[in-house]
């Protein structure tokens, strides 16, 4: 885990000093709906240990890198945008890293959207 910045916002949430909108919680993981959705279902998914990045988090723990997938997973079977057998009917999870792909909070994220068609490439 690196050093939390003190007014890191999910940090915040993870201790209870702020109460995002939680959809699913597990002992390394927490899920609440963004406060600007992009689509009907936009969830962030985030490792309650604060890592800056989805690579700095690789690198320290893999396994709760594996836990993060997994419980984006789970946001997505509880939100109707995929089954236990299969992706249907769909979602996309993106992780914005650094300036230049908009990474504007510094506690890595999943972003779990899905509701409706989504364009490709993203913006
Ligand atoms: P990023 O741009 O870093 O990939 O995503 C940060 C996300 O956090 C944005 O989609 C933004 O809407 C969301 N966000 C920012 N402040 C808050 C907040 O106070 N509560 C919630 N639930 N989401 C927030
Ligand atoms: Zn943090």
């Amino acid at each position: 885990m690196t050093e939390a910045p003190e007014d890191c916002l999910f940090c915040r949430m993870v201790a209870g000093e702020i109460s995002p909108d939680v959809v699913r919680e597990t002992d390394r993981t927490l899920a609440f709906r963004d406060i600007n959705p992009q689509a009907p279902t936009h969830v962030l998914v985030v490792p309650k240990e604060h890592h800056a990045t989805l690579g700095a988090l690789a690198a320290a723990d893999p396994g709760l890198t594996a836990e993060l997938a997994a419980a984006a997973h789970a946001v997505a079977v509880q939100e109707g945008l995929a089954t236990p057998e299969g992706p249907e009917p769909g979602y996309r999870l993106v992780a914005n890293s650094g300036p230049q792909a908009g990474q504007t909070v510094h506690h890595v994220h999943l972003h779990v959207l899905g509701g409706r068609d989504l364009r490709w490439p993203p913006g």
